[in-house]
């Protein structure tokens, strides 16, 4: 299951090509639909947007690949301008990210992330423009800024996971596709992230209280960033992410 087909990338002479090709039949020989398990299919290279489709489900799967050893925190993705829109309009599609090893063909990583996980923070424009059109800006997505969670391994540095711990990992923030509004679902994810910093199963409220001044620099206009991290944590529990255990002490689930 690791190993491109290399066979496949003898007909084109350019690298970029050959890339594409390579890395869009691997997709599609071995990856299913995280949300149902089923088969995707392979859009045509003509199409603007998306790479794959479930016709089941109706959702479309953007590939990103990545050579190198390791999946890095960035992946370049198109124009600047064009991901911000597609995110503030929730245009934008479900994401597939590939990382693999160009000497040996294997891949290394391989995930996927919603596209309700994204925001506009997460884009990052490169500095440099394209040659011949200066004022053309492209972006790197920040993998980095996304929260664990929201980062669902089909494979880990080389480790296959199961088609049920992808379809349960999916399934845990698909409870944001319904948030709406960006800030509402921005302070729903960093709050996730400062839950993901603690890195203990079970936590309490102070532990939460330590990001109170992160915080208050992402949102200087919060006057009561306490009142808020207990208002967060209650909605996450009434997703079913976290469970209120005795004693002030929260537990994720
Ligand atoms: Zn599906």
């Amino acid at each position: 299951m690791l190993s491109l087909n290399m066979l496949l990338s003898n007909q084109y002479n350019s690298n970029s090509q050959k890339a594409r090709v390579l890395t869009e039949s691997w997709v599609f020989d071995n990856i299913f639909c995280p949300i149902c398990g089923t088969n995707i299919i392979n859009y045509q290279n003509n199409k603007p947007v998306a790479d794959f489709y479930c016709e089941k489900c109706k959702e479309d799967y953007e590939l990103k690949s990545k050579s190198g050893k390791k999946l890095g925190k960035t992946i370049a993705d198109g124009a600047y301008h064009t991901m911000i829109e597609r995110i503030s309009s929730e245009t934008n599609p479900n994401f597939f990210f590939l990382n693999y090893d160009k000497s040996s063909y294997e891949v290394i990583n391989f995930l996927t992330v919603p596209s309700y996980l994204f925001m506009p923070e997460m884009i990052i424009p490169r500095t440099k423009g394209i040659p011949n059109r200066p004022n053309y800006i492209m972006c790197n997505i920040d993998i980095s800024s996304i929260p664990n969670t929201g980062k669902i391994f089909y494979i880990q540095d080389k480790v296959i996971q199961s088609k049920s711990k992808v379809l349960d990992d999916w399934n845990k923030t698909s409870f944001l596709k319904t948030s709406t509004n960006l800030q509402a679902k921005g302070w729903l994810l960093d709050i996730i992230k400062c839950i993901e910093r603690i890195n203990k199963k079970h936590f309490n409220l102070q532990d939460m209280y330590i990001f109170e001044n992160i915080l208050k620099i992402k949102y200087p206009n919060n006057n009561n960033i306490q009142a808020k991290i207990r208002q967060q944590l209650q909605i996450l529990r009434d997703k079913g992410y976290l469970k209120f255990n005795e004693k002030g002490n929260y537990e994720v689930i």
